[in-house]
């Protein structure tokens, strides 16, 4: 028999490995929404997004630009009276909506990601001109002049490779990955 497991406990699952006190313990105090330095442009504050997986509201949370537009500063971390993590826990959102599928269409950070990943997969490392049609266009038209000249910069000074370079052993270091995240909806 297979038992279909709530949202919060999926999370908290993804959260395990993290360590970090249980999104349950959360006393919504709101420390980690003050702490946050991307919070006046989050849809939801750190706070309420707990408040939002707690209440099993899957949809809600992934529809939410939140986990995407934090910076990873880790104060919401340092500072929650309860010991949990909500700066791991944006990060283990990000995999589940790329896992899932499911995010705002607008957003760079899914296509950012997803292309990230599955750059790492292919070569064992990262190549910063793979990943630049997920932002690109983001400033338009200007926006794209300058990327193209800073990345015209790079090249001259043998800063940016034409061509991506493999790792040796590729197939021991995707299966390593693979230990470590589900990679599902990466390949
Ligand atoms: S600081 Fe901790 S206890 Fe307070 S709302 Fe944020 S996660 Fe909950
Ligand atoms: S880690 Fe993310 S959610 Fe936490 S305070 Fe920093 S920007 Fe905000």
């Amino acid at each position: 028999m297979t038992t279909t497991l709530h949202f919060d406990q999926e999370v908290m699952n993804l959260l395990h490995a993290a360590g970090g006190e249980p999104l349950s313990t959360c006393i919504q105090c709101a420390m980690c929404s003050a702490s946050c330095p991307a919070a006046p442009f989050m849809d939801d504050s750190p706070r309420r997004l707990i408040a939002l997986i707690n209440a099993d509201l899957r949809d809600q949370v992934l529809a939410s630009n939140t986990f995407w537009t934090c910076a990873s500063c880790f104060a919401c971390t340092e500072r929650c009276p309860r010991g949990i993590d909500p700066a791991q826990l944006m990060y283990a959102l990000r995999r589940y909506s790329i896992w899932k599928g499911v995010h705002r269409e607008d957003l760079v950070g899914p296509d950012f990601s997803r292309r990230f990943v599955r750059t790492i997969l292919r070569n064992g490392k990262s190549y910063e001109p793979g990943y630049a049609p997920a932002f690109i266009w983001e400033g338009g038209f200007p926006g794209m002049v300058r990327e193209v000249q800073g990345a015209l910069r790079l090249l001259r000074k043998g800063r940016l490779p034409l061509i991506p370079s493999r790792i040796k052993d590729l197939d021991g270091f995707r299966r390593m990955i693979g230990r470590i995240i589900p990679l599902e909806g990466f390949e």
